[in-house]
């Protein structure tokens, strides 16, 4: 690897990783002025947000299924400064004993899966206990004191949550953290949407389009191929720095390491106009796979063939898969805040951030959030 040859004057910081937090980042600092080295390992930008149009025209997510949703305008009006957008609103639905119904689980999936008139009994208990529109979590059904409610709780834990969960996270629903199911909530409601955030789309030219144009500032340079130990000792002791990896890398491994799931996707080529009727239909129950999705719903694009693929989920093992989930415990927040307390004493000009560098399970919208608010941190101190 060429040593950088670059002026590291005060005008310069270094961005370590080309995702959509990384990109958010070198763009704010690069509109305020500042001179930016963008590296990343990987030979693309847009980290796992990245995709690409095949030889079909179908853009396809290299890291497996990305809908952009959001409540938070600030993030909205953000990026839409760098894409068009194509409105979408994500339905999911769950292979359950053979029958697809919605996920979140709602009145509609009850009344698919459940004799007419118990599902009336328990549409009415569920509408007296919640009102309609409002939405409860599965840990929170289960332990109703309503025997029925109970009884629906079970069943929904047992054929949307458990099975999944085990294949996701290698435990149950109950060793998580209950945020992370309540990402799926029962929605007491007829609303077969996945999200219900104001703003949902897709970019109307891909991710990686979206995020390129974010990278394409004139202050800005992207080098690929370059891993953060590759350039690490050209760097000034005190140059800042923003890293969207994961901190026990940055401190190899030091203090143990940082959990995470991984998630390998099987992609396959039909040759037949659709798949399934919706981009995503999971199965908690059947399969090693949780989820197949498929991608020419996202922006309709037009083929006679489509593109699927199939998401297996493991243990993430380095250098043999990719980390995409941080595993929410008590253990691995306080193993994270040991790292956090080192870099602030060893590293103050080291930035960490995104999914990785925060370990915290960010959606698009709240790893752009975060990049946002800490490159406005960043320039104020200035
Ligand atoms: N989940 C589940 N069954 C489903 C969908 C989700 O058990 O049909 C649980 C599972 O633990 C999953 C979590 O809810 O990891 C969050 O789901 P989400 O769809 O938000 O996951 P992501 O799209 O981020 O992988």
């Amino acid at each position: 690897m060429a040593a950088l040859s670059h002026n590291f004057d005060k005008n310069f910081a270094l961005v370590v990783g080309a995702g959509i937090s990384g990109a958010t980042i070198a763009e704010r600092l690069a509109s305020a002025g500042r001179r930016v080295l963008v590296v990343d390992s990987k030979p693309h930008i847009g980290g796992n947000c990245h995709d690409y149009r095949d030889n079909n025209g179908i853009c396809v997510h290299s890291y497996g299924t990305h809908i952009f949703h959001t409540n938070d305008k600030a993030v909205w009006d953000y990026l839409s400064a760098f894409t068009k957008w194509h409105p979408y609103m994500h339905k999911v639905l769950a292979n359950i004993d053979g029958a697809e119904v919605p996920i979140p689980f709602n009145l509609n999936s009850l009344n698919q899966l459940f004799p007419r008139s118990l599902a009336s009994r328990i549409e009415k208990r569920l509408l007296g206990k919640f009102g309609f529109g409002v939405r409860t979590t599965i840990l929170e059904l289960r332990e109703s004191d309503d025997n029925l409610l109970k009884q629906l709780g079970e069943f929904v834990y047992e054929k949307v949550f458990l099975h999944y969960t085990l294949k996701q996270w290698g435990m149950k629903p109950e060793e998580l953290d209950p945020a992370v199911t309540a990402r799926v909530p029962i929605f007491v409601s007829r609303d077969n949407r996945y999200f219900r955030d104001k703003y949902q789309a897709i970019p109307r030219a891909g991710y990686s389009a979206m995020i390129g144009k974010m990278l394409g500032h004139e202050n800005i340079e992207v080098r690929l191929n370059t891993p953060f130990s590759a350039i690490r000792n050209d760097i000034p002791a005190e140059t800042p720095i923003f890293f969207s990896g994961s901190i026990d890398e940055f401190f190899d491994y030091e203090l143990g390491e940082l959990p995470y799931r991984s998630v390998s996707f099987e992609f396959a080529e039909y040759d037949r106009e659709f798949f399934q009727s919706v981009a995503c239909v999971n199965y908690p129950c059947n399969y090693d796979f949780t989820r197949i999705g498929e991608y020419k719903h996202f922006l309709g694009d037009k083929s006679p063939k489509t593109v699927v693929s199939f998401e297996f989920p493991s243990a993430f093992e380095r250098g043999k898969n990719e980390r995409c989930y941080p595993i929410s415990s008590p253990e691995n927040a306080t193993l994270y805040a040991r790292y956090l307390a080192k870099a602030e004493q060893d590293t103050p000009n080291v930035h960490f951030h995104g999914r990785l560098g925060d370990y915290r399970y960010y959606d698009m919208d709240k790893a752009v959030g975060r990049a946002l608010a800490l490159a406005d941190e960043f320039l104020s101190q200035k």
